[in-house]
């Protein structure tokens, strides 16, 4: 028998033979908050600090973000919050920044990069955050990063804000997990030292599958060509899940196929055990993982791939149906 969502909410995400996957939410605003306890999410996997510089006019100011931050743990209630800084750029545009015209802004002057190259508003978004801790543990992740540097010179900034906070005689986080979003198909191949000064990595699948499959996820022509469920891309995700494992490194996947249950399915089965999806969404895919023998949903795709399927979808829906999941 098939569970309801709301007899769902306290169980965990687990397959019957027993592989438990962490279950978190996306989230922009404060009013996305609410959802956290109803939605049975384990916390805030992807907090898109940029959403609240979007709705704005002009650039908000340090007391104001901090205000948000601490509501939004506040709010959060002890439960995780991983907070991403500005992702902005590509197509995410603020109107009182000035950029340059980019032809391609896609592949352009985006998140960690203008963090990195105007440090500025950067600089104020970490204080901010350091801040609204008041002594609680923070989580922090950097978008876009495209090689080991950037992440280096990105936590070195906040290594910066703390010891400031110090001198101010400020609280910092009793514990700070400094993290990076794999979006760049470069990053998956970066040194082992990378993965091992990364407390966490995040798989931005949206971006990470524009860039894999080259189609611009913004272009109605190209966008819904390229399946999720496509081998080579099930692949990559499987070698970036077992190298983050052999070197110790937390991941998770919070692109939008964490909320769709059979691609959720897929991305457990490639070795990701967290996943971060719209609120909503929990409940769906966390039915869809208990209903399924996750060692029975490995035979299925390993035996699509073996025969040279492209998709391994065709015969992961003719199984799930069989099996009346
Ligand atoms: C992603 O790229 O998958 C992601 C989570 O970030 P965004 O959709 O905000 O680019
Ligand atoms: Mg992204």
């Amino acid at each position: 028998a098939q569970e309801a969502y709301s007899e769902l909410r306290d169980k965990p995400a687990v397959t019957r033979d027993g592989v438990r996957v962490g279950l978190q939410m996306n989230a922009g605003l404060m009013a996305d908050l609410p959802s956290l306890t109803p939605s049975g999410a384990e916390g805030v996997g992807l907090y898109r600090t940029e959403l609240a510089f979007l709705v704005r006019r002009t650039v908000p100011k340090r007391g104001e973000l901090m205000a948000l931050y601490k509501r939004i743990l506040d709010a959060a209630g002890g439960k995780p919050v991983t907070f991403r800084t500005l992702d902005i750029g590509s197509d995410k545009v603020l109107p009182y920044m000035k950029r340059p015209d980019e032809p391609n802004p896609a592949l352009g002057w985006r998140a960690i990069r203008v963090g990195l190259d105007r440090p500025g508003v950067m600089r104020m978004q970490l204080q901010a955050l350091l801040r609204a801790a008041e002594g609680r543990p923070m989580n922090i992740m950097f978008p876009f990063v495209a090689q080991f540097d950037e992440f280096r010179a990105a936590r070195d900034m906040v290594f910066r804000e703390i010891e400031h906070e110090q001198r101010l005689g400020h609280k910092v986080p009793a514990r700070l997990s400094i993290g990076a979003m794999l979006e760049t198909p470069s990053l998956a191949f970066a040194p082992d030292q990378f993965f091992r000064m990364a407390d966490f990595i995040s798989i931005g699948g949206n971006d990470l599958k524009q860039f894999f499959f080259a189609a611009d996820r913004e272009n109605e022509l190209v966008r819904r060509r390229y399946d999720t469920l496509n081998v080579s891309f099930l692949s990559f995700i499987e070698q970036i899940a077992a190298r983050c494992d052999r070197l110790g490194t937390p991941v998770s996947f919070c692109g939008e196929d964490a909320g769709r249950p059979v691609e959720a399915l897929a991305l457990v089965t490639m070795g990701m055990r967290n996943l971060s999806m719209r609120p909503a969404s929990i409940g769906p895919v966390k039915r869809m993982l208990r209903s399924v023998d996750l060692s029975e949903t490995r035979r299925v795709i390993n035996a699509a791939r073996a025969s040279g399927d492209q998709s391994v979808r065709p015969a992961l829906m003719a199984w799930l149906r069989e099996i009346g999941a």
